[in-house]
Order: C-alpha cells, then structure tokens, then sequence
C-alpha cells in the first residue's frame, strides 16, 4: 500500500508563494482509510520512492528556487496519511526542526496509528502542532465511510491531550451522512476531553470527490453544526478545508492566493486559489 522499506511515495510538495515567509506542504501518499470521499490523489501509492533525504533535498532545492526566503515558517506533513511509516516521519520531523530549522511543523493525520509511544516521539522530535480529523463519532457510519474504525481515532485525541501536544480536530460535515447530531457527538465527545479542544467543522466538496457520496453543505447548515458544537465546546470554527487542494475558477485573481506545486522532476504548477477552490495555470 505505501512504500518500501525507508521510502515513501511522493508526488508533489507544494510552496506558499503569499506569504512573506513561505510554507511547505509535504504530501506522502498512500493511506490506511479508504474514505467514499476522499479528495486526495494521494490515497494511492502515487510518486516517486524518495527516503527522508531525498525529499529534504529536494525541499532545499525547491525553497531555493522559487522563494526568497532563507527559513520556513511551516512545514505541513499531509497525505495520504503520514504516520503509515512511523520511522520515516520522525526521522522528516528531526530533519524539518534541526537541519532546515523550520519554525512550526503540523501533522494532518486521521489518527489512526497515533498510539501514545508515537506521539511522544514525534513531541520529541519537535512536531509543534497535530490536525487530526475525526471521520464519524458512530462507529457504523465511520465504517462504512473509511473501511476502518474509529475507536483508535478517539485514543488518539485522548493520547494528544495528555501529550501536552498542540492538537485542533476536524470534520467534514456531509449532508445525511454526518449532520448536526452526528457533530454534537463528536463535539461531547471531546468535551469530555477537554473543553477547550479546538474544532472545525469544513465543507465537502463533491466535485473533488471520489464519490459524490452527498451534496456540499450550505452555509446553514455549516452554522447550526457549529452552534451544535458550541454547547459542548469553547473553540468552534466552520468553513473550508484547505484551499489549496480546491478548484475555484471563477475567483477575481487579486484576491486570491498562490502556491506552487513541485513534482520529482523540479517541473511546476502554480495554483490559484480562493475560499472554495483553486484553478491551475
Ligand atoms: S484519511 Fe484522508 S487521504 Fe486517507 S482516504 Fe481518508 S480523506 Fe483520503
């Protein structure tokens, strides 16, 4: 499913061009979920093999060439999911802090495999920061949607907390699948936790969908989960998931972000994006 033995697959990293001081996207594929409607390529084992070395070269080389920036603000391990190989992404996290001496590095997992001795490791490593999304609170529904369980998934936030790691949580609200009910769940859930866990509830996206599996919700909709979370939590957002990952052509060029995509052969796509989406030139 993943990699050999010391290599990941990867098919891209991807540089913020908006920012003053850029950030990263390091996106390994290749994933132990198999969610109806993921919007990921990176689900599958896509790219070139690289080892920690590898991608840190060809990090270097990337920063170099497209940014005027001596120092990374932040890097963003996403996939796919990272944790598959433990041993690789501590080793990138090490890599990230010491050599390339990257202010914030953030985790974006589904959590899985996120048992305590993992994240110990990765806090020592230097992670700042873990995005890990919590699918369905109803194990039948998380099923059915990821192939997997979830009872792992809610170890891990419990594991984060006592961590002492920087941790925020999301889910994708979709429409008859995981609504305002389902939300509260989740957001009790991690109440019990801790009430002042952050959490975001973002927006699905069909036409990035592996399957249109139901309809993007509306603003509403977005705001009565986020008030359905509200009577549990202190710190609820609703909105987008990351931009950059999502098409927006109609979006007027001026208010909007860019970022560059770098492939294993140093070829490129820049990416324009806005709240809903991005268009590639
Ligand atoms: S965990 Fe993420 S990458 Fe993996 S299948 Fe689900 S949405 Fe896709």
């Amino acid at each position: 499913m993943k990699t050999r033995n010391g290599y990941r697959y990867v098919p891209f990293i991807t540089l913020s061009l908006s920012e003053p001081k850029p950030r990263i996207w390091l996106t390994l594929s290749g994933c132990n979920f198999k969610c109806r409607g993921c919007f990921s390529i990176a689900r599958d084992s896509v790219g070139e093999p690289m080892t920690v070395d590898g991608l840190i070269n060809w990090v270097e080389k990337s920063r170099w060439a497209y940014t005027n920036s001596t120092l990374l603000e932040e890097a963003i391990i996403t996939g796919g999911e990272p944790t598959l190989d433990r041993d690789f992404l501590l080793d990138l996290v090490l890599n990230l802090k010491t050599c390339m001496e990257v202010k914030h590095i953030t985790l974006s997992t589904n959590g899985y495999l996120l048992d305590m001795d993992c994240v110990m490791k990765l806090k020592d490593a230097g992670l700042d920061e873990v995005k890990l999304d919590i699918k369905a609170y109803n194990e039948s529904i998380h099923q059915w949607y990821t192939g997997m369980s979830n009872r792992p998934v809610r170890k891990a936030v419990r594991n984060l907390f006592e961590s002492e790691l920087d941790f925020r949580v999301e889910t994708v609200l979709m429409p008859g699948i995981v609504d305002a009910e389902e939300i509260e769940r989740i957001a009790s859930f991690l109440a019990q936790i801790d009430p002042g866990i952050k959490y975001k509830v973002v927006k699905f996206a069909p036409g990035e969908a592996r399957e249109k599996v139901t309809r993007r919700p509306s603003d509403e909709k977005i705001e009565l989960a986020v008030n359905s979370a509200s009577k549990y939590l202190l710190n609820v957002a609703g909105g987008k998931a990351c931009v950059q990952q999502f098409a927006s052509p109609e979006s007027r060029e001026e208010d909007m972000k860019k970022w560059i995509r770098v492939y294993p052969d140093m070829k490129t796509e820049t990416i324009i994006a806005k709240p809903s989406g991005f268009k590639v030139s």
